[in-house]
């Protein structure tokens, strides 16, 4: 049984969340505006697995709950449900600290599939580290099992799509990837999207592993096109 609070305005697709996630044993728990939502897993976030959260609420929208949450170090799974076509909702979602996305309108198989999925990745997270997966450069330790990176005695959490993308460059290290690439292979978008989205998670990365996030060593912009890693710059 997996605890789930759905943050959905729309009565009657809540209602239907509800009844079929019930239906297959979970323990569901509505909320019809962003505030709502978030006062509920604040007062208790123990008492969630997941947060299935719209993007247009009244009040406080999706991104603003997401980003509060992750914000407040709050790191329940959310699957973030957006409009259809809006690509650039996508990413506001993921830069937010969505985990993942479902457009509507969707088919509820999907979102059950999307929900398991999420729910198997955070237990993976927590079982022993046998399915440990780590990475370490210059004094840095990334555990993308932990979904933690280490810098000497600091230890950062990363969302799931920090780590996606910085296990993506780590594994073109020395090589030039570009934005759409990126998009397609990171974040599964096919779109034609406004790629400088892209930039806004390679700032946040360079806080987590640069000394100068200003003047990067590791995380180089290579004009026109994306990044590209340096595990050991020479000098
Ligand atoms: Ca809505």
């Amino acid at each position: 049984m997996s605890k789930i609070l759905i943050i959905e305005d729309e009565r009657h697709l809540a209602e239907g969340l509800r009844f079929n996630l019930e239906g297959e044993g979970d323990r569901v728990t509505l909320a019809a505006s962003g505030e709502a939502g978030l006062a509920l897993f604040l007062a208790a976030p123990s008492d969630y697995d997941l947060i299935v959260l719209d993007v247009m609420l009244p009040g406080k929208d999706g991104f603003a709950v997401a980003a509060e949450l992750r914000q407040a170090h709050h790191y329940v799974p959310i699957l973030m449900l957006t409009a259809r076509g809006r690509a650039e909702d996508v990413l506001r979602g993921f830069a937010a600290g969505a985990d993942d996305y479902l457009p509507k309108p969707f088919e509820l198989s999907i979102l059950r599939a999307r929900i398991g999925g999420l729910l198997r990745r955070k237990r993976w997270q927590q079982s022993p580290p046998e399915a440990a997966e780590v990475y370490d450069f210059e004094g840095r330790h990334v555990d993308f099992s932990k979904l933690e990176l280490s810098v000497g005695d600091r230890r950062l959490p990363l969302t799931l799509m920090e780590a996606n993308l910085l296990r993506h460059l780590i594994r073109h290290r020395g090589q030039v990837v570009s934005r759409k690439a990126m998009l397609e292979e990171v974040w599964g978008l096919k779109e034609a999207t406004d790629t400088r989205a892209i930039d806004n998670f390679v700032v946040r990365l360079r806080k987590y592993i640069e000394d100068d996030p200003k003047r990067p060593r590791h995380l180089l912009t290579v004009r026109g096109i994306g990044y590209r890693f340096v595990p050991e710059p020479a000098s």
